[in-house]
């Protein structure tokens, strides 16, 4: 695209963020989110200096096994809601669906329910208030993350809409 647009991509750079697949792994404990977050803080700063100082470096090319991995990964998203479960500590707050990015969930007389065009994103698992939304049987005990600088207004479509 910045291609077609006439322009380059001049500079790349990492952030480690928390990682919150909990469809794979636990979320690590406060003291480690802690430090990491403030890592990224750190190398945010530096990152937008390099920018305001129109700085360029060597972008590295993607593998191209990761490359082709993540191909079939991201094909075999939409399907995967069909793996959620949601318990009966649902409060039918529909802030699932609220805060799905692609519309995936509707409110059906109280509760969710998934039409099959997830993107796996995992927000409606981690901003659900009850922790009532599973996949498998593998995030029940599992904690939920979220930014602690996000808030749930940040999260609502209506706001990114308006943004
Ligand atoms: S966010 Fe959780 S409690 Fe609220 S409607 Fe969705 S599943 Fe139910
Ligand atoms: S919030 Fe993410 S994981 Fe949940 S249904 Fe929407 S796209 Fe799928």
């Amino acid at each position: 695209m910045l291609k077609e647009n006439g322009y380059e991509l001049k500079l790349g750079s990492g952030i480690q963020m928390v990682s919150n697949y909990i469809c794979e792994y636990s979320i690590k404990d406060d003291k480690k989110i802690s430090n990491l977050l403030s890592k990224a803080e750190l190398k945010a700063n530096k990152v937008s200096k390099d920018i305001l100082n129109k700085k360029s470096n060597k972008i590295g090319k993607t593998n191209f096994i990761y490359k082709k991995l993540y191909k079939k990964y991201i094909s075999s998203c939409a399907n995967q809601d069909r793996y959620f479960s949601v318990e009966d500590s649902c409060i039918e707050c529909g802030i699932c669906s609220k805060v799905c990015p692609v519309n995936n969930i509707d409110i059906e007389e109280g509760r969710p329910r998934f039409l099959h065009n997830c993107e796996h994103c995992l927000a409606c698992v981690h901003w659900c208030p009850k922790q009532a939304i599973q996949w498998k049987d593998v995030t029940k005990d599992r904690k939920r993350y979220h930014n602690p600088n996000v808030k749930l207004e940040d999260m609502m479509k209506e706001t990114i809409k308006d943004i």
